[in-house]
C-alpha cells in the first residue's frame, strides 16, 4: 500500500487517517487521479513556502543593512557619498543567501513512485 496524506503529505502503509496530523485525507498513490491531486497541493504549498521564505530573508536583510549603517555610523565611517551602496550591497547578498538556504525544498513525495497502477 502506498497512502498519502493530502493536507499534510505525510506518507503511510495503512489506516483511514493520517498517521502525522490525524487528517482523513487519505489517499492511494497507486491511483492517477490521487497522485494529480497531490501534484496540485504541492505545487500551492511550495509557493506559499517561497513567499514565507521570501519574507524572512528580506526582513533578516533589511535588519542586517540597518545594522551595518549603525555600527559604520558609530564608528564614524559612513562616507559622504556612496553610503548607501555600501550597506545595500550586503544586505542584497544576505537576502540572496537567505533564500537560497532556506529555500532548500524537500523533494515531492510523488517522486521515486512507480507508474500508477490506477486510474
Ligand atoms: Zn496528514
Amino acid at each position: 500500500m502506498m497512502l498519502a496524506c493530502a493536507r499534510c503529505f505525510h506518507r503511510q502503509e495503512a489506516g483511514e487517517t493520517c498517521g502525522a496530523c490525524g487528517a482523513e485525507a487519505i489517499f492511494d498513490l497507486r491511483s492517477q487521479a490521487a497522485r494529480d491531486l497531490f501534484d496540485g497541493n504541492e505545487a500551492r504549498a511550495r509557493r506559499a513556502r517561497d513567499g514565507r521564505i521570501r519574507m524572512i530573508s528580506a526582513i533578516t536583510a533589511v535588519a542586517a543593512m540597518v545594522g551595518l549603517f549603525a555600527i559604520f555610523g558609530a564608528l564614524n565611517l559612513v562616507p559622504r557619498r556612496g553610503a548607501i551602496v555600501l550597506v545595500l550591497a550586503p544586505a542584497v547578498g544576505v537576502e540572496l543567501l537567505l533564500e537560497k538556504l532556506l529555500g532548500r525544498g524537500k523533494a515531492s513525495i510523488l517522486e521515486g513512485l512507480p507508474p500508477a497502477e490506477l486510474p
